[in-house]
């Protein structure tokens, strides 16, 4: 991972983002506020006008000015989780220049450490946190073997889906879902469906990035 892929990233999140506000609107409005895709977009058109500066840096330090960023952008929950993933990932990534995928992992790992600690919450609870560490689990495990990138990005699609669809039978016991008691059963968690199109986006630039290289080679 580099500079250049965490734009592209941020190019491909925001058009999968804005291609699923109905689906991601319809989620927040039957157990949440509604707002969430609103918090989400704001901070991709936030994210989308640093595009220059961000060049500028590093990938740890543009990590960090990505969650620097969120932090003062998006509101509700989900603005200071998704913050702390991004200063903590970028602090794992210090000022290397380009990272491999262990290091990738192990930034991930980080990131949604800081979110499960920041919010107080674990899997099971009917946030994003169901997709999040189970897909970090797997990208670690992952990345200690020499499987190809492009199974590597089938396995851990299917993960954030599978994860993403588990909340539907859960009962909230972190954030706003959790006033509703059984009444959010039969619902995707509105996070954990973000979390999800955010994972097929970002996987979808490692894929093209990766085609890239391959073909200069
Ligand atoms: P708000 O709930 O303040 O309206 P959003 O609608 O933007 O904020 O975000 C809601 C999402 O935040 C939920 O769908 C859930 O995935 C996530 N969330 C809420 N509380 C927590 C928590 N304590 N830990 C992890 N994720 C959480
Ligand atoms: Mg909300």
């Amino acid at each position: 991972m580099n500079t250049p892929m965490i734009l592209d990233a941020l190019a491909a999140v925001h058009r999968a983002i804005l291609a699923n506000e109905s689906h991601i609107e319809s989620l927040d409005r039957a157990i949440g506020d509604g707002d969430h895709f609103i918090n989400v977009k704001r901070g991709c058109e936030v994210l989308a006008q640093e595009r220059d500066a961000l060049a500028a840096l590093p990938p740890g330090a543009a990590l960090t000015a990505i969650g620097m960023k969120l932090l003062v952008t998006i509101g509700g929950a989900s603005g200071p989780l998704l913050a702390s993933f991004f200063l903590a990932a970028g602090k794992t990534i210090g000022d290397k220049q380009e990272c491999d995928g262990r290091q990738f992992a192990a930034a991930f790992a980080n990131g949604v450490d800081a979110i499960k600690h920041r919010g107080k919450a674990d899997v099971g609870e009917k946030t994003m946190l169901d997709v999040l560490i189970p897909v970090s689990r797997l990208l670690v495990e992952l990345s200690g073997t020499d499987t190809p990138l492009s199974t590597q990005c089938v396995r851990v699609t299917a993960e954030a889906s599978h994860g993403m669809l588990a909340t539907r039978d859960m009962i909230a016991t972190k954030g706003r879902a959790s006033f509703l008691g059984e009444r959010a059963i039969g619902h995707v968690d509105p996070g954990s469906k973000t979390c999800e199109i955010v994972i097929g986006a970002v996987c979808d630039v490692v894929l093209l990035h990766d085609v890239a290289l391959q073909e200069l080679a």
